[in-house]
């Protein structure tokens, strides 16, 4: 096997877009890649397809937690760098990677255009079971067959050309949590962002007692499992060509 190399990002993506489930989905795993990349000059946007209202704390009803839990990851994203945070409304917990689900997120990826996808893995883990919601599993399998073939196809969900989404070819794919992984990003010069952007979920991160801690071994476990050179911070990802 080849010695594994950081990716390069000195000529981003013009524009990413991230596709997951909940609110703080993006913040535990991919938000650091996504602040070097908006460090690098992509502009990235999120589309999440519920608004985590099934969650914790459970004295807060439906609304109340739907209504914090946006606001916590408007915050996580602008520390980041992200300003356009898309919720797709889609009930927390009820997601099935059906046709309905690929037109929502086929909608999103011909608005945004974007050149890159980051997505959850459709891949249940039973290693890391919490990795593998159900909603997780769903919005991934949904996300991937929007990028490959719906979101290109102008014969697929047609009521899209109606409404002026005009077919989109998403030239790559990157799942994180997709193993054996394949591209790995240095988070290093980012990871305070990273930081900053997960303990912006407030209402849901009270039992990491050290959020800086927490994240830095993952990462470093990350960059020694994988050989990459050590001091560094690694996100890593299985790259899918879709072009
Ligand atoms: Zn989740």
């Amino acid at each position: 096997m080849e010695t594994p190399e950081f990716v390069d990002l000195s000529r981003p993506p013009r524009r990413a877009l991230v596709v997951v489930a909940h609110p703080d989905d993006i913040d535990f795993g991919m938000s650091g890649t996504v602040a070097a990349l908006t460090e690098a000059g992509a502009e990235v946007v999120y589309a999440i397809a519920t608004s985590g209202e099934a969650g914790p704390p459970e004295d807060l009803d439906r609304s109340e937690l739907a209504v914090l839990r946006e606001k916590e990851q408007r915050l996580a994203a602008a520390a980041v760098g992200v300003h356009d945070v898309r919720f797709l409304g889609l009930p927390d917990g009820h997601l099935v990677a059906d046709l309905e689900l690929r037109h929502c997120i086929s909608a999103v990826i011909r608005d945004v255009r974007p050149d890159l996808v980051l997505q959850q893995s459709p891949e249940r883990r039973y290693d890391r079971i919490y990795a593998s919601h159900p909603d997780h599993l769903a919005v991934a399998e949904a996300t991937i067959s929007a990028v490959y073939p719906d979101a290109r196809n102008p014969h697929a969900h047609a009521r899209l050309l109606a409404e002026g989404l005009e077919p989109h070819t998403v030239p790559e794919v990157w799942i994180g949590g997709l193993e054996p992984p394949d591209l790995f990003v240095d988070i290093t010069d980012v990871f305070d962002r990273k930081v900053a952007a997960l303990s912006s979920h407030e209402s849901q991160v009270a039992w990491i007692d050290d959020i800086d801690g927490f994240l830095r071994n993952w990462a470093r476990e990350t960059t020694a499992h994988y050989g990459l050179p050590a001091g560094r911070l690694t996100e890593a990802f299985r790259r899918v060509d879709t072009a």
